[in-house]
């Protein structure tokens, strides 16, 4: 069934407006008709089969029929990435959100190429991966921020997967006894750490800093590997 994320509320009978790119998708490449069913989510209100009641020219309106899924949010882990090349972003994005992150937070660190992104695209790619992947909730993406600065404001609690490409201890190894709590996932840039970075994070208490091993990965690589690692570990996998 045709499932798609939408930004007004979901109850019994509530109208839902779908976009008018979301209309055509419904009506002109999905061929739905009326009083046909569809999944619908608003990363508040669970997830809800609804019907489509009416076609308008300004798009279709839907109908809330019954939640089908509760409301939910998966473990508590963050993908921090380093700003890198348009395509290898646009993948980590896209994969993070299938591999269930809660939220993506773009870096620039010393040796980050370019600051530029286009946010609106990015949270597109996420909502995409989230209708398709069953997922109720889009990851939310926060605007390049500097790493020292997320550094400094550290949220108490929060522990950090530094994947080091010069080495550390084994990823899978390293989270073993990781236990429950949230965390976040630290992937460099195409040029690595530099070593003033490397230093500071190594010294940092709530940091691990670990090997995806003797191979260096592409960020993107890098970032599926080690949240496929950090979920088999401490995520929801065995649930
Ligand atoms: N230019 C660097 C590689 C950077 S790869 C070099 O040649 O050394 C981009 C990021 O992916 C790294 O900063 C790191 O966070 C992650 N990464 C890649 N390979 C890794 C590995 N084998 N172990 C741990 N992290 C790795």
């Amino acid at each position: 069934m045709v499932r798609l994320f939408v930004t007004g509320e979901l109850s019994p009978d509530a109208a839902v407006l779908p976009t008018l790119d979301q209309s055509r998708y419904l009506t002109q490449v999905m061929r739905l008709k009326i009083g046909d069913s569809l999944l619908v989510f608003n990363g508040v209100d669970g997830e809800w089969r609804c019907v489509i009641a009416e076609m308008l020219k300004k798009g279709v309106v839907l109908r809330g029929e019954e939640q089908v899924q509760p409301q939910s949010t998966g473990p508590d882990v963050e993908l921090l990435i380093s700003v890198v090349k348009k395509s290898a972003l646009e993948f980590a994005v896209e994969k993070a959100t299938e591999l269930g992150v809660r939220r993506i937070r773009l870096v620039v660190t010393q040796r980050t190429q370019t600051q530029h992104v286009r946010m609106d695209r990015l949270d597109a790619i996420a909502i995409e991966a989230a209708e398709q992947t069953g997922r109720v909730d889009v990851p939310m993406i926060d605007e390049p921020v500097k790493l020292a600065e997320l550094l400094d404001g550290w949220e108490t609690g929060r522990r950090l997967m530094f994947c080091d490409e010069t080495g550390g201890e084994p990823a899978g190894a390293a989270l073993q006894d990781a236990g429950e709590g949230p965390w976040a996932v630290l992937i460099g840039p195409e040029g690595g750490f530099s070593p003033e970075e490397r230093d500071r994070l190594r010294a940092l208490p709530f940091t691990t800093a670990v090997s995806l091993g003797p191979r260096i990965l592409r960020a993107d690589t890098a970032a599926i590997a080690a949240l496929t690692l950090w979920q088999a570990a401490v995520g929801d996998w065995d649930r």
